[in-house]
C-alpha cells in the first residue's frame, strides 16, 4: 500500500538537500531511482521496490542532455511530467526531482567517465552515452546521498557499468538490479516505444522472440558464434527490424566471449525504424532457465 498521499515537486538541487537533511535528522533511509522520465510499468517496478525497501523515494526525472550524441533523439523524447508526477505519487514516492538542464550543468569541466566498459556493445554507436550517464549518475548520487539507487536490467550495460562505477569510486550507496518488464507479447517495455507506428510495434517483438530462442538453446560449451547466428535469424526475418548489434560478453567486463562457459550476458540492440530498441538476458552454466 502506498505510504503517501502527497509526492513533492523538486526543481532545485537545493530544494532536495533541504528535504535531505530533514530526513537523515529523522533517521530515514533513502531510495533514488533515477530515470528520463514518461514513466513506465518498467520504471513502476524501481520504484515499488524502492518504496518498499526504503523510509523515503526520490523519483529524479530529467532527460539528461549529457547523455545524447549529436545526432540523437534528444528535442524528440516523450515527456509528460504531470503524468509521471501522479504515476509517483501513487506508488508512493516522496518526491520527485525535475530539474533544468540549467539547474544540473553549469557550463561543466569535470565528468565521469568509466574506462572499457563503455566502450563496446552500445557504445559504439553511442560513444559519449555512459560518460553522460556515469556523470548525472554521480551527480544524482551526490545531491541525494541516497542510501540505495535502483537501476532496471533492461539496460544491462549500463548497470554493470554503475556498478563498477560506484565500487571504484567509493560511492556510499547499494545498487540495487531490478528485472526486465515486459508487455503482454513480450516486449521489453521502454519510453522509447512511443516512436513504434502500429506495424512496427508489431514487428518489434522480433526482439523478445529471439531472447526467447536464446534461452532455450544456450548450452554449457556452445559457442557464442552459433548463439549469435540463431538469434540473429529471428530479427532477420523480420522487414523492419536492423540489428545494431547482437554480441555475448562476459558479465562483469562486457569483453566478447568465443565459448559460453561463464556468466555471461546476451545483449542486443536493434532499429525498429527510428527507435533504437534494447533487449538482454544472462546466463550462468549452472543454472536452469525457466521461460
Ligand atoms: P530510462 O527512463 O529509460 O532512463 O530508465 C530509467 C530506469 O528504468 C533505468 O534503470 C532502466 O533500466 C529502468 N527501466 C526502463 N525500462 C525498464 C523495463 N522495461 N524493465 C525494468 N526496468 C526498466
Amino acid at each position: 500500500m502506498a505510504k503517501v498521499t502527497e509526492i513533492k515537486i523538486a526543481k532545485t538541487i537545493t530544494q532536495v538537500r533541504n528535504q535531505i537533511k530533514i530526513w537523515q535528522k529523522e533517521g530515514k533511509s533513502i531510495g533514488l531511482v533515477p530515470t528520463m522520465g514518461f514513466l513506465h510499468a518498467g520504471h513502476g517496478s524501481l520504484i515499488k521496490r524502492a518504496v518498499a525497501e526504503n523510509d523515503e523515494v526520490i523519483v529524479s526525472d530529467f532527460v539528461n542532455p549529457a547523455q545524447f550524441g549529436p545526432d540523437e533523439d534528444l528535442e524528440t523524447y516523450p515527456r509528460n511530467f504531470a503524468a509521471d508526477t501522479e504515476f509517483c505519487r501513487k506508488l508512493g514516492a516522496a518526491m520527485i526531482f525535475n530539474p533544468e538542464p540549467s539547474e544540473m550543468y553549469d557550463n561543466p569541466k569535470a565528468y565521469v567517465n568509466i574506462d572499457d566498459l563503455s566502450d563496446g556493445l552500445c557504445g559504439v554507436t553511442r560513444p559519449i552515452h555512459f560518460k553522460g550517464v556515469c556523470t548525472v549518475v554521480s551527480k544524482l548520487f551526490n545531491i541525494t546521498n541516497a542510501d540505495r539507487a535502483y537501476f532496471g536490467e533492461k539496460d544491462a550495460q549500463q548497470l554493470a557499468i554503475i556498478r563498477k562505477m560506484v565500487k571504484d569510486l567509493d560511492f556510499d550507496v547499494e545498487i540495487v538490479g531490478c528485472p526486465i518488464v515486459r508487455e503482454a507479447d513480450g516486449l521489453a517495455m521502454s519510453s522509447r516505444n512511443a516512436y513504434l507506428s502500429k506495424d512496427e510495434r508489431k514487428a518489434a517483438v522480433c526482439l523478445s522472440k529471439s531472447i526467447t530462442l536464446g534461452k532455450e538453446i544456450i548450452h554449457e560449451g556452445m559457442s557464442a558464434k552459433q548463439l549469435i547466428a540463431d538469434m540473429s535469424s529471428v530479427i532477420e526475418n523480420e522487414a523492419l527490424a536492423k540489428i545494431d548489434y547482437l554480441e555475448v560478453v562476459d558479465v562483469e567486463l562486457l569483453k566478447p566471449v568465443d565459448k559460453i562457459d561463464g556468466p555471461i550476458l546476451v545483449a542486443m540492440a536493434v532499429y525498429i525504424g527510428k527507435a533504437r530498441l534494447l533487449d538482454n538476458f544472462s546466463w550462468k552454466p549452472e543454472e536452469t532457465i525457466t521461460i
